[in-house]
Parts: C-alpha cells; sequence; structure tokens
C-alpha cells in the first residue's frame, strides 16, 4: 500500500501510526497571530501553518481569495487590543520590540503562509500594504526539508513565528518553545521518512 491511501491523522496529517498530535497542550501567546493562507495551500500536507493551529492558541486564519477575506483582514487590522504588523521576509523592517514599548500593545502579526513565489504576489494586496513591516534579526536554519525553496532564506511558516516569538521574548514562551520545535522536528523527519527524503542540513 503506498502512503497515499493510508488513513492520515486529520490534524497533524501524518499517517496514524506516526501521529504527533497526542500530549500536546496550545500555548496561549501575548502575541496573536494571523495566518494569511489559502484552501489550496492548506491541503498541501507539507503544509506547516497547520502545525501553528494546533500548537498555539491566540491565532486566526483568514483564506486569501474567498468570500470576505478582505472584511476579515480589515477586522483584524482595525481591533484595538493589538497593533497590527506584518511578518515580511525582505528588508528594510522595523523592530518588533520597539513597536511594542512605543505603543505599548501586544502585537497582531500577520504570517503569509504560502510559497515565497504567492508570498510576494499577497505582500502587495492594497489591504496589506500600510502595515508596519517586522522581520526576523537573526538568519536561522531552516530544518525543512520537505519543499524547495526558491528563495533560500525563506524559512517555513512555522520556523518563522517561532522564531519571531522568540525574538520578541514573547511571555512564557521560552519555557514551551523547546517542546514546540522538538515536535516539529518529529513532523519534518516522518514526513520525509514517508516520503523516502533523507536529512540535509542547510547552512546559511
Ligand atoms: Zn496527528
Amino acid at each position: 500500500m503506498d502512503n497515499s491511501s493510508k488513513e492520515r491523522c486529520i490534524q497533524c496529517r501524518l499517517i496514524i501510526q506516526d501521529c504527533l498530535c497526542r500530549d500536546i497542550s496550545a500555548f496561549w501567546a501575548e502575541h496573536k497571530i494571523t495566518l494569511l493562507t489559502s484552501k489550496k495551500e492548506e491541503r498541501i500536507i507539507s503544509n506547516t501553518g497547520r502545525l501553528l493551529r494546533w500548537m498555539l492558541e491566540n491565532i486566526s486564519t483568514v483564506y486569501i481569495g474567498e468570500k470576505g477575506w478582505e472584511k476579515e483582514v480589515e477586522w483584524e487590522i482595525t481591533r484595538s487590543d493589538y497593533t497590527p504588523v506584518i511578518l515580511y521576509p525582505t528588508p528594510p523592517v522595523c523592530d518588533g520590540q520597539i513597536i511594542m514599548e512605543k505603543l505599548g500593545k501586544p502585537l497582531n502579526i500577520f504570517v503569509l503562509d504560502t510559497s515565497w513565489k504567492n508570498a510576494r504576489r499577497w505582500l502587495h494586496k492594497p489591504i496589506l500594504m500600510n502595515l508596519k513591516k517586522i522581520g526576523l534579526k537573526t538568519d536561522m536554519p531552516s530544518g525543512y526539508y520537505l519543499r524547495k525553496h526558491s528563495v533560500e532564506s525563506y524559512l517555513c511558516t512555522f520556523q518563522a513565528v517561532t522564531a519571531v516569538m522568540a525574538e520578541l521574548g514573547t511571555k512564557d514562551f521560552a519555557s514551551v518553545s523547546f517542546q514546540i520545535n522538538e515536535k516539529f522536528k518529529l513532523w519534518v523527519k516522518s514526513l520525509a521518512r514517508e516520503r523516502g527524503l533523507t536529512i540535509k542540513t542547510t547552512r546559511h
């Protein structure tokens, strides 16, 4: 039987025997994540935005292109309990911590959960253009080798979000980040094994 016909966990999408969903409780982060994705992206087994949705609690998803998506984005931007920012893959960007200190509110971080090619297109949507851009300060190695990266420094959604949470000094995140990252590594390993891929270590 090939892997495509095996029964999969609906959450982590691994074949049932490899499911990683047990013994994990979602973490409530002070900063909110607004994932911008598409129905097509979500169906891809190696999509990592989905992992964030079961590991984090303060997260919502907007499907770009679906009916009413712009209204949803607008609502997220205008809510008063957070400062909206977008996690931007390339400089120039602002320092998220400085924005926080200045405005005294946690961030609502918009994250594009898609390929680099789509992300570039989505970033030009007028509704997203006026958001303050934040980025990652440190260059980190990608531990995700399931898809071909067209841009070397483009981290998968999962790693980009956990890295930004750590950099922002998110309250209590340090105590769960090890466990979260270990789950991620296991998940990549299981999918790679299914696909007969070998582990590559990427250096930047
Ligand atoms: Zn599972």
